[in-house]
């Protein structure tokens, strides 16, 4: 009898081509790492991809817009010249009204409101560049003896300090609060608020006034910091060409992938990862696994309860991380036209968010396993900027629609087309006519999300980005600074540290963590 074939052996395999995943990849690949990236879709991208949603009409299908990657990393990893492009940078930013108006956020202001806005977006850019780094970087672990933690705490203290002593007391007043609390502290404006409190809540399990909220605020304001990119932006193509790029870069740079390849189990020998068999029974071998999946999917279901303590099995199972956020997508016939927008604000990014107490008031109903019966939304029309994703002349509509929890009271498959109907209802308030010009509809769910990109309670940050699962702590004690309790086991995705968004972060520093640990084993 013949000896059934040896498993192919790489040095490192990364589950799933996330751009974390092809970061991480590539990163490993440089290194000189011989590299196979295993993604169970049929394209690369996870969240970030561009997708065919109603005959020639195409999408960002997860996330729509750019701004959280690092200038950098763009740079070294030579995306431009692995074909992105953008559409559109330095997206103007839009509140809608009910009844016609709207406010410009930013540049063009006037009142009262501008002069406060001014001085609270300095002051809170000045806090987000004083954290940004600790967003950079591995997340410092508490009361070890080790230097690199050491130091990167106390560079944290020196900026922090470094803001000067009525800055630190502010930002270290501020962390704590709700961002209700602090919006009305500096502003008068009810659509400003909205605005602004609207970029503490996308793609989080918070109202306006949960505590915490600040903290997620300040998340995207670091990030962004760190990013030091182009502001709000599209890549040409949808956020699928990033990926497509980043891809290209990884291929470059040496490493094999290969897609429809879902993995169905991580291998296990001697205590340590020895490689992954896919769900088509095909086995690979290396000595490091990385997981570019959710911490809930990695642990329980690719690795398997039994190779974890009672313990860390516990805390995985109480990782919160239900999704609340939906996309919506319409495929238009004509141009959408927004009461009171000027043509060249409505390849921005437009806000349905008209007041805090609207939002706290949508947050409400998911409290309760509900929708929102008013929604809170972020409007793109991406082919304003970029008319090579639909047909001549016709227009797609990206929406990232709030509150719609995963665990609907009732289940989604009775209620998704009630909830689609009641957003374009409200769209419709907003540009009229924009109902009887849509071609076709696609609505998902936090359901949908996870059903599609892999993301178990498809969840924008793969975990809830709350205190106590943020930093050192992400995304669950033992599973820190992307090892976890199986040597040889590695995350990478948004579900360690610094989290979700199109960053890149959690990818790059896994792949060090990676490298760091194999010189430390000579
Ligand atoms: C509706 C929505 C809107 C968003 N909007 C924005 C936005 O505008 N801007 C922004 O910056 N961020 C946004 N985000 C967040 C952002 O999309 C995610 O945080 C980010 O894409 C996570 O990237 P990742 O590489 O860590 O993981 P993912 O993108 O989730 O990639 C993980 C990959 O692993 C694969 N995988 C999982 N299991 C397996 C398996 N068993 N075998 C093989 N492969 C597997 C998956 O198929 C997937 O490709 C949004 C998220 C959502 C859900």
């Amino acid at each position: 009898m013949n000896a059934p074939p040896a498993a192919a052996r790489y040095d490192c395999i990364v589950i799933g081509a996330g751009h974390n995943g092809l970061v991480c990849a590539t990163r490993l690949a440089q290194a000189g790492r011989k590299v196979l990236v295993l993604e169970a879709a049929a394209q690369v991208g996870g969240a970030a991809v561009t997708r065919e949603f109603h005959p020639g009409f195409r999408v960002s299908a997860g996330a729509h817009l750019l701004h959280l990657m690092s200038a950098e990393l763009i740079r070294e990893f030579k995306l431009s010249a692995h074909g992105l492009r953008y559409s559109g940078t330095q997206l103007p930013t839009t509140a809608l009204l009910p009844g016609g108006g709207t406010l410009a956020i930013g540049a063009g202001m006037q009142g009262a409101d501008a002069v406060a806005y001014a001085a609270y977006e300095t002051r809170m850019r000045r806090f987000g560049a004083a954290l940004g780094p600790v967003l950079a970087g591995v997340a410092p672990r508490l009361g070890t003896d080790r230097w690199a933690d050491k130091l990167a705490l106390l560079s944290l203290g020196w900026r922090i300090r470094r803001l000067g002593r009525k800055d630190m007391r502010e930002l270290l007043r501020i962390g704590g609060m709700n961002v209700y609390d602090l919006l009305q502290e500096h502003f008068s404006s009810a659509v400003l608020q909205g605005a602004l409190g609207l970029d503490a809540v996308l793609g989080s399990n918070f109202g306006p006034r949960s505590p915490g909220s600040v903290l997620t605020l300040l998340y995207r304001l670091a990030g962004e910091s760190a990013a030091r990119a182009n502001g709000l932006a599209q890549p040409q193509g949808g956020m699928g060409a990033l990926c497509d790029a980043l891809a290209a870069a990884a291929r470059a740079a040496g490493v094999t992938i290969r897609t429809d390849a879902p993995v169905a189990r991580i291998l296990v020998a001697n205590d340590c990862a020895s490689g992954v068999a896919l769900q088509s029974g095909e086995q690979f071998a290396a000595g490091i696994v990385i997981s570019n999946a959710d911490p809930k999917t990695t642990f329980l279901q690719l690795l398997g309860a039994r190779y974890l303590d009672n313990g860390f099995v516990r805390r995985v199972n109480h990782l919160r991380g239900k999704g609340l956020t939906a996309k919506l997508h319409l495929a238009l016939a004509e141009a959408p036209r927004f009461a009171g927008v000027a043509a060249e604000r409505i390849g921005g990014r437009l806000l349905i968010a008209p007041s805090l107490e609207h939002i706290e008031h949508a947050y409400n109903h998911a409290k309760y396993g509900e929708y929102s019966i008013e929604p809170v939304i972020e409007i793109t029309v991406p082919t304003h900027n970029d008319q090579g994703l639909a047909p001549a002349g016709q227009h797609v509509l990206s929406a990232i629609v709030q509150y719609a929890p995963y665990a609907l009271k009732g289940g989604w498959a009775g209620q998704r087309q009630a909830f689609s109907d009641l957003c374009v209802a409200t769209l419709e308030r907003y540009a009229p006519g924009i109902a009887k010009s849509i071609l076709g509809c696609e609505l998902l769910t936090p359901v949908d999300i996870e059903a599609k990109f892999r993301i178990s309670g498809g969840h924008w940050h793969h975990a809830d980005l709350a205190l106590d699962q943020f930093l050192m702590v992400r995304p669950v004690p033992g599973a820190t600074q992307h090892r976890t309790p199986l040597a040889g086991l590695y995350l990478c995705g948004a579900g360690c540290h610094p989290g979700g968004g199109v960053m890149g972060t959690a990818g790059g520093n896994a792949a060090s963590q990676v490298l760091k640990q194999a010189r430390a084993y000579g």
